[in-house]
């Protein structure tokens, strides 16, 4: 089994690059044939979607756009969890097909506080396009229309996700081994 070590952690391989990039160019397809003549602007969601969001972008063959927000901690807590404050909008949204690529939708929380921030620009369409999902975890419901991999409640990190700030950079995804 192949593992590896970030700071306190082990972490053997879950998903191998090949498998995540198959489903990428399956989700890719789907968008492609959903938004055909809809010009999508995609909103990817840093840190955590940056290797996602490059390879699912060059998968993509319709004509698009793609920004960068960010999620900052936010001093507030919702009923349902701590929120987090969607920065850097940049982009203007209003009319537009707009698709949010994320790394994980865990409790889903997140993913709701965004699509309520973004639905008051009035874009035209959302919808949420997520590398991954734990289904086991999911508080609220969320409509997810684009996923690449369902995967179980355990803590993950590679590809572009993180522990604490490390493994973003394999090409395999990685889950914690319990020692
Ligand atoms: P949610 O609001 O859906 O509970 O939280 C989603 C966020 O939690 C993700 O965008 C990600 O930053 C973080 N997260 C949830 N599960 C994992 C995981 O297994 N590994 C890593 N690295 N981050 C996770
Ligand atoms: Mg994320």
């Amino acid at each position: 089994m192949k593992t590896i070590r970030i700071k306190d952690k082990t972490f053997a391989v879950s998903i191998p690059e090949e498998e995540i990039l198959k489903q990428v160019k399956r989700v890719a397809e789907e968008i492609n044939r959903d938004l055909a003549g809809r010009n999508p602007l995609f909103l990817a969601v840093l840190n955590g979607s940056f290797i996602f969001a490059a390879d699912l972008l060059r998968e993509v063959t319709v004509p698009c756009e793609i920004s960068f927000v960010k999620l900052a901690s936010y001093e507030g807590v919702s009923s349902t969890g701590a929120i987090k404050e969607v920065i850097g909008l940049a982009a203007d949204i209003t009319g537009r097909a707009v698709v949010i690529v994320e790394d994980i939708v865990d409790s889903g929380l997140t993913m709701v506080h965004m699509l309520d921030t973004l639905a008051k620009h009035n874009p035209a369409s959302i919808d949420v396009c997520s590398l991954l999902v734990k289904p086991g975890n999911l508080k609220v419901s969320l409509d997810i229309k684009y996923k690449c991999l369902e995967i179980p409640n355990d803590f993950i990190v590679g590809y572009g996700l993180d522990y604490d700030g490390w493994g973003r950079n394999t090409r395999d995804i990685y889950t914690v081994v319990e020692e």
